[in-house]
């Protein structure tokens, strides 16, 4: 029998590819290696009965402000965004903290001398910032539809980080901004190395950093609920290695990695393809420690116990330093640390006064150590006795990342290096980035643009060529 569409892997592109053909009125069967869906959309109680950790993805901007996502009936499904009062805080030796507010105003105001600044670098992004999503929540190789908006990220891109950083003067301002760009996992004195930081800023003024109320996995949930609703079938615990794993279907998409992908299909993918998949390149890789804490952190300057999500590194120039260093395969002293105090939003994640903190730093490409020690010493910096509230741990290295889930290859937790080259030519430079080389196959996955984050694009974007290959 030839099933109608197959999706090999239930993460948020799997499952966003399954959804986009499941309304276009295909039967789909999603095969998920994992006894559970989600992939990188999951939570679990990590360290004790009653508090909810995020295994992966925890704060949504880019679900929030995706095109598709946000046009699904989620809600229906149980998805509700909840928010801290304070987005994002970066704070700094002085004891001071600078804050990113939903609201431009209150940034700019909380910034003093560079609030005008800051104001006009992101005001004109966050103003077109809907119509900037559409394009750059695509592949970057085509005509945009809105030149004009495109054009103002463009220019607010182009820029190495730290050149973007040194418009402000203030140290603030400097640290906040290329806190943002850090999420690039680039070095952050390279050319581009501003782009992601700047959508991520206007993303966040536009709509915040929401969690998802009772963690990332109602997301998945709310996506597979959608899903069986159209008719769509889950069947988890099952692998697809070889050809022989895959069932005959008129169109099959693969929520894995690239070199996956020439794996599975073997003899039957074009050579020149097979070996541009295997020639993929990653990143560097994430450490994570899930924490529960009783009365949470103890930070210094006392606003950040008001944020949602907290950056780490010290100022720019200390940042860029690390980011450097995990980039030539060096582990820093001071690592950049992103922290989650997802419970401020959804306090239904703590039990009691014991609290889940999710914390994760950039370490090289399959780093081997211990970085434990290094990353508490780093929160402990900000906020003195944080050790000490510490009641149970957990600890993902970037080994643990890669047997959690293939696609993290060597803990690299967003589908592959964001090189120029790679962002442009992502997996490989093609008409279709997402076209596998063999006809009705596609790939889905973070690996294809518009690249990592939990906002289904990749797997829609897939999806839409499959239907197009159907003739729908
Ligand atoms: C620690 C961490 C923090 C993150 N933080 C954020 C964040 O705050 N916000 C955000 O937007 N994003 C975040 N991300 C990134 C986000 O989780 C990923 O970009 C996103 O999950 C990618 O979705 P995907 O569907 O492409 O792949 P994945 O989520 O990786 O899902 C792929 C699925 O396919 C399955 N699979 C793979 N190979 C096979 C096979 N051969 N057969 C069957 N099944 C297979 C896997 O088991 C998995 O379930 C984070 C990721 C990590 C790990």
């Amino acid at each position: 029998m030839t099933l109608d569409a197959v999706v090999v892997g239930a993460g948020p592109n799997g499952l966003s590819a399954a959804v986009t053909l499941a309304r276009a009125g295909l039967h789909v069967t999603v095969l998920e290696r994992a006894d559970e869906i989600g992939g990188g959309t999951r939570t679990a109680e990590l360290t004790r009965p009653g508090v909810l950790h995020d295994i992966c993805s925890a704060a949504h901007p880019f679900a929030a402000s995706s095109p598709v996502l946000s046009g699904l009936p989620l809600h229906e499904f149980g998805l509700r965004w909840r928010y801290a009062e304070i987005d994002v805080a970066h704070p700094l030796d002085d004891g001071t903290a600078a804050l990113l507010w939903r609201s431009l105003d209150a940034t700019a105001e909380g910034l003093g001398r560079d609030g005008d600044r800051w104001r006009r670098m992101f005001g004109p992004l966050l103003r077109s910032f809907d119509d900037v999503a559409d394009d750059a929540l695509g592949p970057l190789l085509r005509v945009p539809s809105h030149p004009l908006a495109m054009a103002k990220l463009g220019v607010r891109s182009v820029l190495p980080a730290m050149a973007a950083a040194r418009l402000f003067r203030t140290e603030a301002a400097r640290a906040l901004f290329v806190g943002f760009a850090a999420h690039s996992w680039r070095p952050l004195r390279e050319p581009m190395s501003s782009a992601l930081g700047a959508m991520l800023v206007a993303a966040t003024h536009r709509h915040g950093w929401p969690v998802a109320e009772g963690g990332s996995i109602a997301i998945t949930r709310a996506l597979a609920g959608l899903l069986e609703s159209l008719g769509g079938t889950i069947v988890t615990g099952t692998s697809v290695t070889r050809l022989a794993d895959l069932p005959k279907a008129r169109v099959t998409l693969f929520d894995t990695s690239p070199g996956a992908v020439a794996d599975i299909l073997g003899d039957r993918i074009p050579v020149r393809r097979a070996r541009g998949y295997r020639k993929y390149r990653y990143g560097p890789a994430a450490y994570k420690l899930d924490l529960a804490v009783r009365d949470g952190i103890p930070w210094t300057a006392t606003d950040v116990r008001r944020a949602g999500a907290i950056h780490i590194g010290g100022t720019a120039a200390d940042i860029a330093a690390a980011e450097s260093q995990t980039n030539r395969g060096i582990m820093p002293d001071r690592p950049f640390l992103l922290v989650g105090q997802q419970y401020l939003a959804d306090p239904g994640r703590s039990a009691g006064d014991v609290h889940p903190i999710w914390i994760y730093a950039h370490v090289p490409h399959g780093y081997r150590g211990d970085a434990t020690e290094t990353v508490l010493a780093q929160v402990e910096r900000y906020a003195p006795g944080f050790r000490d509230r510490i009641v149970a741990s957990s600890v993902m290295t970037p080994g643990d990342f890669e047997a959690y889930n293939p696609n993290y290859v060597g803990g690299d937790i967003v589908g592959g290096n964001t090189s120029f080259r790679q962002l442009m030519g992502r997996p490989v430079f093609a008409a279709d980035p997402y076209a596998v080389g063999v006809p009705g196959m596609f790939l889905c996955s973070a690996s294809t643009p518009p690249g990592a984050g939990t906002h289904g694009m990749c797997g829609y974007h897939a999806a839409t060529r499959a239907l197009r290959y159907l003739g729908k």
